[in-house]
Formats: C-alpha cells, sequence, structure tokens
C-alpha cells in the first residue's frame, strides 16, 4: 500500500511505495530532539517527491552526512537523505535511507503509533 503525505502548507508532498512501519522511530540527537520528528525509515528508491524540490531547503550539521529537509515555505520538516546507520551507529559507507516525518502523512496519527527509540544523542 502506498503512503502519501505534505507538509502544512502543501508546497512540498511525497509519496511512498511501502507501507507505514509498525515502529515509527524518535532520535535524541540534538537536531531530532529539538525538531520532533517521528521518522519512518525507507529506502531511496522507495521515495518519490510530488512537488517540485525547489520547495525544499536542506539543512546539514557536523559531519555533513545527512541532508534534512524543510519546507522553504512553511518551515515542516519533511525528509532526511542519511546513511543506513545501524542501531549501534555502524554505517557500511554505502547505502542510504529516507527518514520520513511520520507526522505529515495523509490519514495517520503518529502520536499513537509504537515508537522505538534511538540513542542518537550518544551515537553520533
Ligand atoms: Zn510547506
Amino acid at each position: 500500500m502506498a503512503v502519501s503525505g505534505a507538509c502544512h502548507c502543501g508546497d512540498t508532498a511525497f509519496a511512498i511505495d511501502a507501507d507505514i512501519p509498525q515502529e515509527l522511530t524518535r532520535c535524541t540527537c540534538s537536531f531530532c530532539a529539538k525538531r520532533g520528528a517521528l521518522w519512518a525509515y525507507y529506502q531511496p528508491a522507495q521515495f518519490r517527491l510530488a512537488s517540485p524540490a525547489v520547495h525544499s531547503v536542506t539543512y546539514r550539521w557536523r559531519t555533513n552526512n545527512v541532508a534534512h529537509n524543510f519546507c522553504s515555505r512553511c518551515g515542516c520538516g519533511t525528509f532526511s537523505d542519511s546513511p543506513d546507520f545501524q542501531t549501534d551507529g555502524t554505517w557500511d559507507g554505502v547505502t542510504r535511507r529516507i527518514g520520513v516525518n511520520a507526522h505529515l502523512f495523509d490519514d495517520f496519527d503518529a502520536a499513537t503509533a509504537a515508537v522505538i527509540v534511538i540513542d542518537g544523542k550518544n551515537l553520533w
């Protein structure tokens, strides 16, 4: 089943060729703690931006390894392109993943979903 979603103003929309994960992820790193996103992770090929890329702005910090995107109009955090980190913080150096802010999914209440916590504060 495909998933769709959009930011608050609708300038940034996306489609995903996969289901919503059974568990969303909350990360404790300094950025995620302030943003407050609940992440749904996908393979890059499963994620498609359904709006002009120019509507997205990218924020990078520290290693610049992760592209955190947000809507240039309404400011909602939308999706992040990052290394496919394992739960111990390791990465094979190649595989990427897309973390999508599950709060933006259509017809879905992320606040009631099961959540796992990753220790980003200490891992990276
Ligand atoms: Zn927007």
